[in-house]
């Protein structure tokens, strides 16, 4: 009680917060003040993909800590470049940037697309516009969220970014029709995660990519969810047979140490040049001993495949009780739509009988730890199922 007045006094109310104080994690449960045991299927929005306290995570974080923490981007670090290289073989991009949030990634491919286009076809020809899609959800500065496809995020803020305009999801002809000469990037989650966990269709991402192609229009993917494993696929682009110019990352892919990151394929990962872009935190070396610690491990074949095995036992269960109507998404990305209960409803009573969900629109949204255990699911489904019959 007393952190969460002093936290209430201090912090500016911002969140809506459930009253638990998380005092440490083990595996892939939080443990409260009071040594309470939550069985955690949100993963801080799907962030610690290995869980609490992973020992190799841990070790690497630490030892980096006991090393050496910071030292700007005036200097190389031996872990940054690790790290960058880990993920160039991982994701087949051969250069990126190193932010620190989800935001930012998409900041950084933003202003990449913008001078993209810029360096090729000059400031007069006004080839700014970037598509992005209804629903979405880019993140919340000023340009991510001019970026996000939601009307509910556009109050307060005035003015928002020029030069963002929506496409619908699926809908190849409304893209096409608003793919003109002014556009130099479509910007697309492959799963809207916060838009109510929605895979776009393959046939419309194929076509989208083959429009992109055809008018040099850069084509941005949006994986800070979606991305580092989460699906089943170290990328998401893999299962739908296509690769983005600029696929960002961020959430999942440091296992809860905070990182961003914009890779750019060969035709547009020379645009940002000395002095165009920077961050002061950015490629921190705690980050990236975490991530380069998160990604050997998901990286592997095995790991991945098991990702996907467990996203079916989830579907397999789920579809078994009774309130649930149906799961979407990919992987361990999961969204399920209930009959007649109220998703925050079920989402709150989850988290009374010791298992934290997330929500997404009116599904409840599952973002489990990428190493949980079939034992934990099992434990984790059971009190689903008991708070919603
Ligand atoms: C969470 C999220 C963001 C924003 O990431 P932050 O780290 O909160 O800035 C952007 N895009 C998608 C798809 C996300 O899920």
């Amino acid at each position: 009680m007393e952190t969460i007045e002093k936290f209430n006094r201090h912090v500016m109310t911002t969140y809506g917060r459930y009253p638990l104080v998380l005092e440490k994690g083990e595996g892939r449960s939080a443990v409260d003040e009071n040594g309470r045991e939550y069985i955690d299927f949100g993963s801080g929005i799907g962030t610690n993909s290995l869980g609490y306290c992973d020992k190799d995570w841990a070790d690497a974080v630490c030892a980096q800590a006991r090393a050496v923490q910071h030292t700007s981007n005036y200097y190389y670090t031996k872990v940054q470049a690790d790290f960058a290289a880990k993920l160039s073989q991982v994701t087949g991009y051969d250069k990126m940037f190193f932010g620190n949030s989800g935001a930012e990634a998409n900041e950084c491919a933003i202003k990449l697309a913008r001078k993209y286009s810029f360096d090729k076809y000059g400031k007069d020809a006004k080839r700014y516009n970037i598509i992005t899609l209804v629903n979405s959800f880019h993140g919340r500065t000023i340009a991510t969220l001019s970026a996000t496809g939601q009307d509910t995020f556009h109050n307060y803020f005035f003015p928002f970014l020029e030069g963002f305009i929506n496409a619908e999801a699926n809908n190849i002809n409304d893209l096409r029709a608003k793919l003109d000469d002014t556009v130099c990037a479509v910007m697309i989650e492959f799963v809207q995660g916060e838009g109510g966990v929605n895979p776009l269709d393959k046939d419309f991402v194929q076509e989208l990519f083959k429009l992109c192609a055809e008018r040099d229009v850069l084509v941005i993917a949006d994986e800070v969810q979606t991305g580092a494993g989460r699906t089943g696929t170290f990328l998401t682009s893999e299962q739908y047979g296509v690769k983005p110019n600029i696929t960002t990352l961020a959430k999942g892919v440091a296992g809860g140490v905070p990182v961003g990151i914009c890779l750019a394929d060969e035709k547009c990962s020379d645009v940002l040049t000395k002095g165009t872009h920077g961050s002061t935190f950015g490629g921190n070396p705690l980050a990236c001993a975490g991530g380069l610690a998160v990604v050997n491990k998901v990286s592997q074949k095995d790991f991945l495949g098991e990702i996907n095995a467990k996203g079916e036992y989830f579907r397999k269960k789920l579809g078994e009780m009774n309130e649930v109507e149906g799961v979407d998404g990919l992987g361990l990305m999961l969204g399920i739509r209930l009959k007649s209960r109220d998703a925050s409803e079920v989402c709150g009573k989850c988290f009374e009988n010791g298992l934290l969900v997330l929500t997404a629109k009116n599904k409840l949204r599952l973002l489990p730890p990428l190493n949980i255990t079939y034992d934990e699911i099992d434990r984790g489904l059971e009190i689903l199922r008991r708070v919603m019959e």
